[in-house]
C-alpha cells in the first residue's frame, strides 16, 4: 500500500499533486511519501512485538539522510555495508548501538571508523575478515562484537542477482566453516562473538525459505551453545519482496508470525534487515516524453529518465509499472519506454501496454524508493535528478538536481 493515487485523473503523492512538483523541481524527478514509509515500517516492525527485536533498516536501498533521520526517528536501527554508509547514518543521528555492518570487502578503515563509534556489531563474511577486525580491535585496545553470517543454502527461488544465500554466492560462510570460524573467534582476544547472521536473498515472495534458513540456524546455534558460545543475537536478514507487478508477497504481519512460531523457546535478541519492503513501493520515478517513435516494428516513447536513473529493469530485467501522471482517454499500444542512454539496454519497460502519449507528457515509474537513486549513476555525462520528500502537503528536498559543475568537480586536477 502507498500514497501515490489518481485523485480526478491527476497523480498526487500524498496531498500534492504530482505535476506541480514537476513544475518546481523538473524531470527525472524521485518522489517520495513520508507516510508510505512509516506505514512500512510500523507494519514490519510491529509483526515482531512480543519477542525482543531491532529493525536495522537496510540503507543501501535507499540513502537519503532524510529518509535515515526519519526512520530514525521512529526507533529503527540500521544495516550498513560501507564506511560511507556509516558516515551517513550517524550524519542522519542514528544510535550507534543500533548499527549492523555487512557486507563482504570491509576495508581496514572501515573497521576502525565502526569501532570508533561502537556499533553493535560486524556481520562477519570470512575468517581473514574476522582475523583483520581482530588486528584492528587490538591496535584500538577495543573490543568487537561479531556476528557470522552463514550461508545456509537455501534457494530463495528469487533473481539470481540478488540471491545470496545459495552455495556458490560469495556471502557467508558454510556451516562447516562458520564453525571453525566461531571457534577461532571464540580465541582471538578482541573478538566478542554475540550473534549469527544470515541473508539469503532479496526480493523473496514466500515464507517457507526464510524459515529453512532460520531451521539450519536454529540447529547450529545449538552447537554454539554446546561449545560454550554465549548468542545473544540472531539476524535473520532482509529480502521480504514486494508487489512490483502480480506478485504477491506475505505481508510482514504473516512473516512475523511464522519466524516467532521457529523462534519459541529462544532467548535471543532478534534482528532485521529490510529494505525494499520498507523502502520499495514508497517512492516514485517522474519522467517526461521527449519523443515518441514508430518503427516497422515497434514503439518508442522516449523519456527523459534512463537506466543512469533507474537501472533495475535493464541489470535485473525488473518490471516498474508505469502510468501517465494525467489519465485521458487515448488508444492504448504497445511500446518500449526507453531513456536517453546510447545503450540497447537502456529501457524502463519493453512491449508494455500503456496509452499513446504525446511530447512533453509525464510518465510515472511505480516502486522506485528503493535501490533506485542508490544505485543511479552519472552515465553519459547525466546530473542526477532531484529527491522530494513530500509529508502530507509538505515538501522537502531531500537532495538537489546535479548541475553540470557535479559532474567535474571532482576532476579539476589536469588544467
Ligand atoms: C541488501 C541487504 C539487505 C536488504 O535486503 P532487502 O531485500 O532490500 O530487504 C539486508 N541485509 C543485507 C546483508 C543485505 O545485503
Amino acid at each position: 500500500m502507498h500514497y501515490f493515487e489518481f485523485r480526478e485523473g491527476e497523480l498526487f503523492a500524498e496531498d500534492v499533486k504530482v505535476r506541480d512538483l514537476v513544475k518546481k523541481y523538473d524531470t527525472p524527478l524521485y518522489i517520495y511519501s513520508s507516510k508510505t514509509f512509516k506505514r512500512h515500517y510500523e507494519a514490519f516492525d510491529s509483526a515482531f512485538d512480543g519477542i525482543d527485536h531491532l529493525t536495522c533498516y537496510s540503507v543501501k536501498a535507499n540513502s537519503n539522510l532524510c529518509i535515515l533521520k526519519m526512520l530514525s526517528e521512529m526507533g529503527s536501527g540500521m544495516d550498513i555495508v560501507s564506511g560511507g554508509e556509516l558516515f551517513r547514518t550517524l550524519k542522519a543521528g542514528v544510535d550507534p548501538s543500533k548499527i549492523v555492518y555487512s557486507g563482504v570487502g570491509k576495508r581496514e578503515h572501515e573497521i576502525r571508523e565502526a569501532l570508533l563509534s561502537d556499533i553493535l556489531m560486524f556481520n562477519v563474511e570470512s575468517k581473514q575478515e574476522l582475523e583483520k577486525i581482530n588486528q584492528v580491535a587490538v591496535e584500538m585496545e577495543a573490543t568487537a562484537r561479531i556476528s557470522l553470517r552463514i550461508n545456509p543454502d537455501v534457494d530463495p527461488q528469487t533473481h539470481p542477482y540478488i540471491s545470496t544465500g545459495l552455495k556458490k554466492n560469495k556471502f557467508g560462510l558454510d556451516i562447516e566453516q562458520a564453525m571453525e570460524s566461531y571457534k577461532l573467534a571464540q580465541k582471538l582476544p578482541n573478538i566478542d562473538p554475540v550473534g549469527i547472521d544470515c541473508h539469503i536473498g532479496s526480493q523473496l515472495t514466500s515464507i517457507e525459505p526464510f524459515i529453512e534458513a532460520l531451521n539450519r540456524i536454529k540447529s547450529f546455534h545449538a552447537e554454539l551453545m554446546d561449545m560454550g558460545i554465549e548468542i545473544k543475537y540472531l539476524d535473520l536478514g532482509g529480502g521480504l519482496g514486494i508487489t512490483y507487478n502480480e506478485e504477491s508477497p506475505p505481508h510482514p504481519s504473516a512473516f512475523g508470525k511464522a519466524v516467532k512460531e521457529n523462534l519459541q523457546g529462544m532467548k535471543l535478541k532478534l534482528i532485521l534487515e529490510p529494505g525494499r519492503v520498507i523502502a520499495g513501493n514508497a517512492g516514485i520515478l517522474i519522467t517526461r516524453v521527449l519523443y515518441t517513435k514508430k518503427s516497422p516494428s515497434k514503439n518508442f516513447i522516449i523519456v527523459d529518465a534512463a537506466m543512469n536513473d533507474l537501472v533495475r529493469p535493464s541489470l535485473y530485467g525488473s518490471f516498474h509499472r508505469i502510468d501517465c501522471v494525467t489519465q485521458k482517454d487515448a488508444p492504448l499500444q504497445k511500446a518500449d519506454v526507453v531513456g536517453p542512454i546510447c545503450e540497447t539496454g537502456d529501457f524502463l519497460a519493453q512491449d508494455r501496454e500503456i496509452r499513446e502519449v504525446n511530447q512533453d507528457e509525464l510518465l510515472a515509474v511505480f516502486s522506485a524508493g528503493a535501490y533506485g537513486f542508490t544505485m543511479s549513476s552519472q552515465y553519459n555525462s547525466r546530473p542526477r535528478g532531484a529527491e522530494v520528500l513530500v509529508d502530507g502537503s509538505n515538501v522537502t528536498l531531500a537532495r538537489r538536481r546535479e548541475v553540470y559543475f557535479d559532474l567535474v568537480d571532482l576532476e579539476e586536477q589536469c588544467f
